[in-house]
């Protein structure tokens, strides 16, 4: 399944000659959840997601053809196909390598909750209201009712309200195609669109959905696949 969201990349090596912005050199790579660009200049490698700045610049859009920077009195629109533009495809292999060398801006998540326990782990169980065998996407976290639910790291909200089994929820999209999700929750302090820090509090824990007590759910999506959100979470002694 990885493998797929690697195949997706396309890679792009554009040369750009820019009066007011020294970069010289972009590329852009493409997954199926996300689009990154990879700005380069002499020094540095620069992977951007939407909303990433770059020296002043804000990169607000990454369309298949265009990137657009904007900061506050200039924007700048990167046209990846104008025949100004050289652009080279480059060796997908190599390409692919140097990309996932850069480990720098993969997201590195904290607990949402100050207690640090599980009451249902990730994986195969039970189901608690009956139906036989299931698949649980997340962890739970015992918390009380109206516990405070802190975002596990920047990020940007994707959706909150209501969702199926999962009552009241959070989705917020990370960099990287990492996406965390908080479920059951009694209230929503965040709006969709807006920009979360680590740490910021952004809903109260409840019991909302298909739940069986007050807790919290929470998951960590890669490319829309749940993976283990303890492989992710800081260990500690305290229980
Ligand atoms: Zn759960």
């Amino acid at each position: 399944m990885i493998k797929n969201i690697f195949l997706l990349f396309i890679f792009l090596i554009v040369s750009l000659n820019y009066a007011n912005f020294d970069f010289n050199l972009i590329s852009i790579a493409i997954s199926d959840e996300e689009k990154c660009a990879v700005i380069k200049n002499r020094e540095k490698t620069f992977i951007l997601t939407e909303g990433d700045y770059i020296e002043n610049y804000k990169l607000t859009k990454i369309s298949d053809t265009k990137i657009y920077l904007e900061n506050g009195e200039k924007r700048i629109i990167i046209n990846l196909f104008s025949k100004n533009t050289k652009i080279e495809i480059l060796n997908q292999k190599k390409k692919k390598s140097t990309f996932l060398n850069s480990r720098k801006t993969k997201p590195v998540f904290k607990w949402p909750c100050k207690l640090h326990k599980i009451s249902s782990g990730f994986g195969y169980r039970q189901h608690p209201l009956g139906g036989g065998r299931l698949f649980h996407k997340g962890i739970d976290i015992p918390v009380h009712y109206g516990t405070p639910i802190y975002a596990a790291a920047d990020g940007k909200v994707k959706y909150c309200g209501w969702f199926d089994g999962y009552g009241k929820i959070v989705i917020l999209k990370h960099k990287k195609g990492f996406q965390t999700r908080y479920a059951h929750l009694s209230r929503i302090l965040v709006r969709k669109g807006t920009f979360v820090k680590q740490g910021q509090k952004i809903a109260l824990s409840g019991n909302t959905g298909r739940s069986t007590g007050p807790h919290l759910h929470f998951e960590i999506r890669k490319n829309g696949i749940p993976i283990n959100p303890l492989k992710f979470l800081p260990h500690d002694e305290k229980k």
